[in-house]
């Protein structure tokens, strides 16, 4: 490897640099406009360096769970990066912080929460900065549903098909919008 090359984080397996890589967001709003900003946040996602938005799904609605507030409004926009796994959750996260978020305590309504769900099929364990596939996403429908609208294969890594997941999560509401 050449030296001037960008060094990947230890640690990670399969988190540096490479060719484009597949990964899922999920996207949530709870507070405002939430439809609004979802939307925006497909924008701002596609608008990222070295990144593209392959697929949008539509806008779901869920019940909060572990959170407080209003219904949720929830999204899964599959991408085509170029960007590390590390890169991918920085931009995320100032997308989110541009859209006002604010964290006064955890779970608190927020007005975008962005979660890197999956990124190729790489496990990354580096808590608490990144963990993928994202830890909580197989027991959630409002992130399966969305997912499996623009990812009917998706596998999520050390667990399997997300469509195998979905069945055991009847109980939780998440209907489209
Ligand atoms: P949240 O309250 O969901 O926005 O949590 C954000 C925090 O979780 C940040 O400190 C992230 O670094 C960390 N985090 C760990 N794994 C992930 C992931 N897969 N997607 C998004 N945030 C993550």
């Amino acid at each position: 490897m050449s030296g001037t090359a960008p060094v990947a984080p230890t640690g990670a397996g399969g988190a540096g640099p490479r060719r484009p890589v597949r990964a899922a967001i999920g996207l949530g709003a709870n507070l405002g406009d939430a439809a609004g900003r979802l939307r925006e946040a497909f924008d701002r996602i596609d608008a990222i360096a070295d990144t593209r938005v392959l697929a949008r799904s539509g806008l779901w609605r869920s019940a909060p769970i572990e959170a407080r507030g209003p219904d949720f409004h929830n999204a899964v926009a599959i991408v085509e990066t170029r960007l590390d796994a590390f890169s991918l959750l920085e931009a995320l996260r100032r997308i989110e912080d541009d859209a006002g978020r604010e964290r006064p305590y955890r779970n608190a309504p927020r007005t975008l929460d962005l979660d890197l769900l999956l990124y190729g099929d790489a496990r990354i364990d580096a808590p608490p900065r990144l963990v993928v596939p994202h830890p909580r996403m197989a027991g959630r429908a409002f992130v399966l549903r969305p997912l499996l609208e623009v990812a009917p294969d998706a596998t999520i890594p050390g667990i399997g098909p997300a469509a195998g997941q979905v069945d055991a999560l009847a109980g939780q509401r998440a209907d489209p919008v």
